[in-house]
């Protein structure tokens, strides 16, 4: 355990700010032990993992008393199945995942994991089964195989070797100087957005959970950088049950669900095919992609940067 000594108020600070980003919310809480809003039940038990299905059982949510932010919310993940959410900017996606992870509880309704109310397991325990990816990964200043093993403490070299190849990123980090021991971060190298979520994937591949969360985890990239990452997305996704949060319909196509939220409430649902057939939003979005995609394609030809 980390000691510190920072003023609580400046706790509070660091608190929200990265509880807001969903940076690095599982080191958040173990340094932070004391101070978070949402406790384990006193009569908890750890949760069991069957298959891992994710079921929001109509879910209203507010962070502001007279704010709601989600309506009724309900829908299942099937066990080892991917979920698409996809919706306008402040739709209420990322409040989704902050509620999977419990960084909050529902206002009504449940969530629930396998059958088990997420308000009745251990924090650790469903900590553990959940691997986010997140939009803006921060690493920590610390050495590069430091920020991949964090995934899974006590991992050997070997794991984070094997996990950074996996990532795509063993090659980048050999050519650093000081290869696996280069400190990364604010105040050691800085990583471009592609290669910082390189760091992500691998973390997440080590920790192997049995469920994974990717919060519009390729927003910041170009497209040409965009779709190498989707193709790791997708193999880390095989056969987890997996909740992409998408900004870019293209790489969702194929999910097994698609979710359209506005407003904090799920307006239309179905696969790629049925949403287009539907021809609402989800239409409407689709087509407004396609148009930007061909006028930024003709614009700026090959501008690939990973
Ligand atoms: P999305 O991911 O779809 O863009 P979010 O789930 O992040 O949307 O946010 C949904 C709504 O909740 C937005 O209106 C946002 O301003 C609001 N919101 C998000 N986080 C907080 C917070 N910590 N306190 C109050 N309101 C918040
Ligand atoms: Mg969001």
């Amino acid at each position: 355990m980390i000691q510190l000594y920072i003023p609580l108020n400046f706790l509070g600070v660091i608190y929200r700010e990265i509880k807001q980003s969903m940076a690095d919310m599982e080191r958040l809480f173990s340094l932070l032990e004391e101070n978070r809003e949402i406790a384990d039940a006193p009569d908890a038990v750890p949760l069991q993992i069957r298959g891992a299905e994710v079921h929001f059982s109509h879910v209203d949510f507010a962070y502001e008393a007279n704010r709601k932010i989600l309506l009724d919310v309900d829908f299942t993940i099937a066990a080892g199945t991917t979920t698409a959410v996809v919706g306008h900017s402040g739709a209420g996606k990322s409040t989704l995942s902050r509620l999977l992870f419990r960084f909050y509880d529902v206002s009504a309704g449940a969530v629930l994991i396998d059958g088990q109310d997420i308000r009745h397991v251990t924090q650790h325990s469903l900590r553990q089964a959940i691997g986010i990816v997140p939009q803006d990964t921060v690493l920590f200043n610390d050495t590069i195989e430091y920020n991949i093993a964090y995934g899974r403490p006590g991992a050997q070299r070997a794991d984070v070797v094997a996990a950074a190849k996996s990532a795509y990123i063993h090659d980048f980090i050999e050519s650093l100087p000081d290869g696996y021991d280069t400190m990364v971060g604010e105040r050691g190298l800085k990583l471009s957005g592609g290669e910082k979520q390189r760091v992500a994937i691998a973390r997440t591949l080590l920790k192997h959970p049995a469920i994974l969360i990717f919060d519009e985890a390729t927003s910041a990239l170009d497209t040409h950088a965009e779709q190498a990452i989707q193709s790791q997305l997708k193999e880390i996704a095989r056969d987890r049950t997996t909740l992409v949060i998408a900004h870019r319909l293209s790489t969702i196509a194929d999910a097994a669900q698609i979710l359209v939220m506005d407003q904090g409430r799920i307006v239309e649902r179905g696969t790629h095919a049925a949403l287009l057939n539907a021809n609402g939003l989800y239409a409407q979005m689709w087509q407004r992609q396609q148009m930007q995609r061909h006028v930024v394609q003709e614009e700026e030809p090959g501008s690939g940067e990973l």
